[in-house]
């Protein structure tokens, strides 16, 4: 059995839910994929299994609700090309390929994801390496997707030395779900692939949402870039009815930074169109991230992110410890993760 692509196929495996049955595949949506691996660990008894919910779509992505874009964040407004994003000064965004191994039905790219436009073609690589060329102030390049690694490792080793004979210096973050998707596609070859570039640093930018996600391969796969050199970062999406939940993101957290990979952010679910059933309120996200902060390590500790619409970029949702300010006194009332108060004076004023 290899990835299962249609509902038919999907149905002899998971006793499917008259809202699983209604969904309808529209020119937005991304398609229906999910790999061997990833069905491997769905409990089929279970409707509501939380990696379930990630990959199998219902009738509910089909509403289109009021405040939802398909680029929210204004993606296309700031592109170079079809392929690159430069959204803010020192890092860009290039779309490898829009292709996935596995479609998350929460995806925010789905403007762009599973349209089957394929890879970046040889003049998106090459516009792109000019613009690196021209742009000395990007330091860091993000190769994303769609997922890169559904690219050929002679594909990936050609682009990543276009851009880096462009920049030597350029920093390349890989943003990958493979790891929880199709950890097999993760090889000592492709490793030694990166590591044959050795002028500027790799970052592998992975995608858990779930305790579960992080399997015996999945560790695996991530330890040979680990181990290679190539730090690992995690960034989930806080999900309803997957992770909107302390106990569960608490393990999730602790499990990826056992396994070497650093949580990095947790991002509110963007607005896009067909993802309404994933939302979580904002208060409740503030709320599990006040208490994951009292829970967890510094080390463990995702930074929790909205990207404002209308393109307005990243913000930090961590809420804040100020209570008010003393101008006068030059000081600070702050809450403590405790929930009690504490003064914080200026040096100047002391
Ligand atoms: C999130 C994002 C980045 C990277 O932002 P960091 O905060 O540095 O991780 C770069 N480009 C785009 C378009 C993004 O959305
Ligand atoms: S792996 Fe990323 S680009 Fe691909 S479907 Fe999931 S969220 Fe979208």
């Amino acid at each position: 059995m290899s990835s299962i692509t249609t509902i038919s196929q999907l149905s002899k495996v998971l006793n499917l839910t008259p809202d699983e049955l209604a969904w309808k595949e529209t020119p937005i949506s991304v398609p229906l994929s999910i790999t061997e691996h990833f069905m491997s660990l769905i409990d089929p008894n279970d409707p509501n299994d939380p990696l379930r919910r990630q990959v199998v779509p219902t009738c509910k992505e089909n509403h289109v609700n009021r405040g939802e874009s398909e680029d929210p964040l204004e993606e296309v407004s700031h592109s170079h090309g079809s392929r690159l994003i430069h959204r803010y000064p020192s890092r860009v965004n290039f779309l490898t390929t829009d292709v996935c191994p596995m479609y998350c039905r929460h995806c925010f790219r789905r403007r762009f994801t599973g349209n089957l436009a394929g890879p970046a073609t040889e003049q998106d690589i090459q516009s792109a390496a000019a613009y690196l060329a021209q742009h000395p102030e990007v330091k860091e390049m993000l190769m994303s997707g769609g997922d890169p690694l559904t690219l050929s490792d002679s594909m990936l080793d050609h682009m990543i030395g276009e851009f880096r004979n462009a920049s030597p210096h350029l920093i390349i973050r890989i943003c990958t779900r493979f790891p929880a998707s199709m950890p097999s596609r993760i090889t000592e070859d492709l490793v030694a692939m990166f590591k044959k570039h050795s002028s500027a640093p790799f970052y592998l930018m992975t995608q858990f949402n779930h305790p579960r996600e992080l399997t015996q391969e999945s560790i695996k796969a991530v330890s040979l870039f680990v181990d290679a050199g190539i730090p690992a970062m995690n960034q989930s999406v806080l999900l309803r009815g997957v992770n909107d939940d302390v106990d569960v993101l608490e393990e999730l957290c602790n499990k990826l930074l056992f396994n070497r990979i650093k949580p990095y952010y947790l991002f509110q679910g963007d607005m896009v169109t067909g993802t309404s059933d994933f939302r979580v309120h904002l208060e409740k996200g503030m709320e599990i991230e006040r208490e994951l902060r009292r829970r967890l390590s510094g080390l463990a500790m995702p930074n929790y992110t909205a990207d404002l619409p209308d393109g307005g970029g990243k913000v930090p949702l961590c809420g804040s410890y100020i209570i008010s300010q003393d101008k006068e006194k030059g000081s600070w009332n702050f809450r403590t993760p405790e929930g009690e108060t504490r003064v914080l004076t200026d040096p100047l004023y002391i």
